[in-house]
């Protein structure tokens, strides 16, 4: 059976990956993504693939492009809500805006997409949050990010119970360290630090992350679990 799959941020990084990997098995893909590169991003991705143009944190934007798959395909069997954003700032610094974007993107963008996913959604539906490091670890600077990305670890929890009599399964992916646009700001004094911490001492790549997210939406005894992928990053810190 063809499955439909929702990927926010998709037009790059991760989410770009992992929207490849899905539409490789045939699956249908939508991607979604504030910048209008994203319906060409469909076009080369392939297949069955769409682009939309909508911003996680508008409820309004969100509804309207769920509803063009919903009248496109019918149905929704996977949500993975990888779409970030990342600003950094010690607590009396950072900018307030800033705090509210990161809070509207990283919380409130993962919780309107579940909402208005759940009613397009069957039994064996599968839902896979992307977290990162700084949300089990403190890493100065980082109160917004930190503060978002320990909210959705918390939200993956909360609706794995809510939804799990509905046959439907929430998870947590943790990525590592890697090269993408939203690391690309960090200095190298910071990144040669990052890399000494990671035993397995490399930075990981969008594909290696994506075939983990794949692989945990598609792990059917699977909800509620934190799955990290980071070379043992959390371990040594
Ligand atoms: P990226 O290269 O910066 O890509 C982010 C994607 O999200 C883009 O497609 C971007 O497109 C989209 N996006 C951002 N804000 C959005 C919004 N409000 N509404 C809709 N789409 C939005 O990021 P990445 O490195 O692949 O990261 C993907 C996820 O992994 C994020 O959740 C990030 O926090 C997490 N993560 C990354 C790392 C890392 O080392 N890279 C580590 C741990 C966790 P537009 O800008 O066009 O909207």
């Amino acid at each position: 059976m063809t499955r439909t799959w929702i990927v926010t941020g998709g037009s790059r990084g991760f989410g770009r990956a992992v929207a490849a990997r899905a539409a490789e098995t045939g699956a249908r893909v939508a991607i979604i993504a504030r910048g209008a590169e994203v319906e060409a991003v469909a076009r080369e991705i392939g297949g069955q693939t769409i682009g939309l143009v909508a911003d996680v944190g508008d409820a309004t934007a969100i509804r309207q492009a769920i509803a063009a798959v919903v009248d496109r395909w019918g149905s929704i069997d996977v949500l993975v809500n990888n779409a970030g954003l990342h600003r950094g700032g010690l607590i009396e610094q950072i900018d307030v805006n800033d705090w509210s974007d990161v809070l509207a993107t990283n919380i409130s963008g993962p919780f309107h997409m579940i909402r208005n996913v759940l009613p397009h959604m069957g039994e064996t539906g599968s839902i896979v949050n992307v977290g990162a490091v700084v949300g089990f670890r403190g890493f100065a600077g980082d109160v917004a990010y930190g503060t978002s990305k320990a909210g959705l670890a918390g939200m993956t929890q909360v609706l794995a119970v809510e939804l799990a009599r509905r046959g439907i399964r929430v998870n947590l992916v943790i990525p590592g360290f890697v090269d993408t646009d939203m690391t690309a700001a960090i200095t190298q004094r910071a990144r040669t630090k990052l890399l000494q911490r990671i035993p397995l001492g490399r930075a990981g790549t969008a594909e290696e992350i994506a075939e983990v997210i794949c692989w945990v939406a598609n792990a059917s005894y699977m909800t509620g679990s934190v799955v990290a992928t980071d070379g043992g990053l959390m371990c040594s810190l």
